[in-house]
């Protein structure tokens, strides 16, 4: 092969490939094409052969068993010579064919007709083709009808493409939006819920329990003397405590609990469907945890504390705020109370755990 064909034929195996089409099963569009063809010439068999590199390779087959036969053999490599309808009325005859296999033995083609499936580019990617055991002719009329076909084949193979494409697209534009809100939802740092969700989803759960009249509860985290921790082991070893903790938080909370960073070294936990005894359950869990933990930040182990606040609704809540504003009080006066403490704002002060003053590790 010249360097210029050679090149040229790059190009063609490029073309076809971009169809993504090779050794996909076969489709009723191409197989409704090769039935009408097998049954408008009246011919055992009808192919839509696609000429690879080594191989042609059939994506439609009327009245033979093989998917594929080396390339060196097949007819349709020669048909893709040419852009007009390639007729061999008799291989026998024909010097170019009358030693082919495919000729000799099974499936004995005596006659075939080939017409390229040409692209709108001007690659011909293999042929729709005909074929009888039987030496035959096409009048000019039949050779029209066949490249008809032909045209119909490669029409598919575009429609099919573009199908692709455009389904590639959407999963692509899909995955763009999944990523979009889960940028606009998370905290880039601790990877949970951030702020922006965090008021979303309180609204929504906070109106649903009204409008059901079911409990809700709201838990304001904020971690004790957290500057200390700063102080001490630098700002990456504090964001490395803020992972941590959200980590052992989130591990400590239900399914249906929306636990996020409020803020800072502030997290806030949305438990739908949960009374204020349960949510001080939970909380305790969460303090005793975080208190009874080592948190790794760089070389050093660092113990932590968190107090948290606790408001369960309630008929004096005017709104949302006003819930959460207890929340906060209530975080407020663990704090006042020596920290390391949970209280909840519906409870009475004198029924709150007892403080226990906890320092930082060193
Ligand atoms: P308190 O027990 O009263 O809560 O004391 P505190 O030191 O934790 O409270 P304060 O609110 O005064 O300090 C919070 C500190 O958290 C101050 C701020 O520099 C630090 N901080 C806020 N956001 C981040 C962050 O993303 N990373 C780190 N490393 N520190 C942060
Ligand atoms: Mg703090
Ligand atoms: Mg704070």
């Amino acid at each position: 092969m010249s360097k210029s064909a050679f090149s040229r034929e790059t190009k063609r195996v490029g073309a076809l490939r971009r169809y993504d089409v090779l050794d996909t099963p076969s489709e009723a569009s191409f197989d409704r094409i090769t039935r009408l063809a097998s049954g408008y010439f009246d011919v055992p068999i009808a192919l839509v052969s696609l000429i690879d590199e080594h191989r042609q390779w059939f994506k439609s087959r009327q009245g033979l068993d093989v998917s594929a036969t080396p390339r060196e053999i097949a007819f349709c490599a020669h048909a893709i010579q040419q852009d007009d309808v390639m007729i061999v009325s008799d291989a026998l005859a024909d010097p170019r064919f009358a030693e082919n296999p495919l000729v000799t033995e099974n499936p004995n083609i005596r006659f075939y007709a080939g017409a390229p499936l040409r692209t709108h580019d001007g690659y011909n990617l293999g042929t729709l083709c005909v074929i009888d055991r039987e030496p035959r002719d096409l009048t000019e009329q039949q050779q029209a009808v066949l490249k008809d076909l032909a045209s119909l084949v490669v029409d598919e193979l575009e429609l099919r493409l573009y199908g692709l494409q455009a389904f590639e697209e959407l999963e692509e534009n899909q995955r763009e939006q999944v990523e979009l809100k889960r940028l606009a939802w998370i905290d880039p740092l601790t990877g949970v819920y951030n702020r922006r969700y965090l008021a979303e989803v309180s609204e929504k759960e906070f109106n649903r329990s009204r409008r059901y009249t079911r409990p809700i509860s709201f838990m304001m985290i904020d971690i004790d003397k957290f500057k200390l921790i700063n102080d001490q082991y630098g700002h990456a070893g504090g964001d490395s405590v803020l992972i941590a903790f959200a980590e052992l938080a989130r591990k400590l909370l239900r399914e249906q609990d929306c636990f996020g960073r409020f803020g800072g070294e502030e997290f806030l936990v949305i438990l739908p469907e949960t009374t204020s005894d349960e949510a001080a359950r939970v909380a305790e869990r969460i303090r005793a945890e975080a208190s009874g933990s080592t948190f790794q930040a760089g070389d050093s182990g660092v113990a932590i504390t968190v107090s948290i606040g606790i408001s369960t609704i309630d008929d004096r809540d005017a709104d949302l705020a006003a819930c959460l504003k207890r929340a906060d009080q209530a975080l407020y006066q663990a704090k006042a109370a020596g920290r390391n403490t949970v209280i909840s704002s519906d409870s009475p002060a004198e029924q709150q755990q007892q403080p226990i003053q906890a320092i930082p590790a060193a």
